[in-house]
């Protein structure tokens, strides 16, 4: 017998899985935009440390990592709001904002779980392409806001695009929206950007009373697989509107405690963000003796349309490499399955990973 979901699950869709599980080592995983080191010793030994104490829930209150995120960010810790991942966040302000009759605006590709709070919620979305530069265009996500507008996301840096905007652009575009539209800022790629630097985003806080700045544990921090993010809020009745929605204890206890430590090595971020840069220039490099323009990147992956020769499509040129690029070992996300049929989304890996996705790739395309 069939069984019977209700009207808003049925819509929901699948998150498209990257397909990088389950694989024998070696693998080169550059389909997730994961940062390719293991966590510090310090930070495992944290999160261990944490399990001898696991009989117990976690305090729900996460003050303590709170605390630690409000000396990280200045921002109070009574604003921030912590979450078993980021998107654990973005789908409670969802949640507790939308309903039939409301809308949401987002750009277009954008972040693949933004449909989700689509259709959980019975709301209508508002997808507005990308520039030709495969940047937000902010003038037309406010032109498209109107009375029955609950939620604006901007994704900055872009996922899966790898672009991003600048601090004045996002402030003309805050001063545009109505106060009582909520506008998350999802900066999970915010410390490999090149426009402004994560701090520079916070003082946006007071500039709109109904902000949410998303940041995540899973890219720069490395602890993708722990699963923990936070929100820093213009208000606490943001904070409290994600905890309504919520269960009491999402974050577990060994996330809390690797998430604090990770906060305590700034030094190893900035490694990280300059062989993510590093990446990024012998990529493109490569990318180019191909005859391939990626967008113009800051995060720690690239976007890039495959060339198309002999008048095949560009969905199968995509298919073909991407099986091509996977018999040599190495694993890419699909245009195709986040909105653009022909391009390819690829993370930056070790240096190693670089130069044997170059080498497979150059092989899949000859
Ligand atoms: C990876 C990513 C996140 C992070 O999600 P987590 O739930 O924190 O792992 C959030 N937003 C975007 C756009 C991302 O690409």
């Amino acid at each position: 017998m069939r069984l019977k979901l209700n009207r808003h699950a049925e819509k929901i869709p699948y998150y498209p899985a990257a397909g990088g599980y389950n694989l024998p080592d070696g693998v080169a995983l550059l389909a997730s935009n994961e940062c390719p080191d293991p966590p510090l010793p310090e930070v495992v030994a944290a999160a261990a440390g944490a399990l001898q104490a696991t009989n117990r829930y976690p305090d729900p209150s996460y003050l303590p990592l709170r605390q630690a995120l409000a000396e990280h960010s200045g921002v109070d810790a009574e604003r921030i709001t912590v979450g078993n991942g980021s998107c654990d966040i973005l789908l409670a302000i969802g949640a507790a904002l939308l309903e039939p009759g409301t809308e949401l605006v987002h750009a277009w590709p954008s972040f693949s779980v933004y449909p989700h709070l689509e259709a959980a919620s019975g709301a209508t979305a508002v997808r507005v392409p990308l520039d030709a530069d495969h940047r937000h265009d902010l003038d037309a996500m406010a032109d498209a806001i109107n009375e029955r507008t609950r939620l604006v996301i901007v994704c900055n840096p872009n996922n899966p695009t790898s672009t991003g905007v600048g601090l004045d652009a996002i402030r003309a575009f805050l001063a545009r929206v109505p106060e009582d539209v909520v506008v998350l800022l999802d900066e999970a790629y915010i410390e490999f950007a090149e426009q402004y630097r994560p701090a520079d985003s916070v003082p946006l806080l007071d500039e709109h009373p109904h902000l949410v700045i998303l940041r995540t544990f899973s890219k720069i921090y490395g602890l993708a697989g722990l699963r923990v993010g936070y929100g820093l809020c213009s208000s606490t009745e943001l904070v409290g509107a994600a905890a309504r929605v919520r269960q009491p204890f999402t974050v577990s206890v060994a996330a809390v405690a690797a998430a604090t430590e990770a906060l305590r090595h700034p030094g190893e971020i900035g490694a990280r963000i300059r062989q993510a840069r590093e990446s990024r220039t012998v990529i493109a490099g490569g990318l180019q003796e191909l005859g391939i323009v990626p967008a113009a990147s800051e995060a720690n992956f690239c976007w890039f349309d495959l060339p198309v020769v002999d008048g095949r499509d560009a969905a199968e040129v995509e298919q073909r490499v991407i099986a091509g690029l996977r018999e040599q070992q190495v694993l890419v996300r699909s245009g195709g399955a986040l909105g653009r049929p022909g391009a390819l989304r690829v993370t930056y890996g070790t240096p190693d990973e670089n130069q044997r996705f170059l080498a497979a790739l150059r092989a899949a395309l000859s």
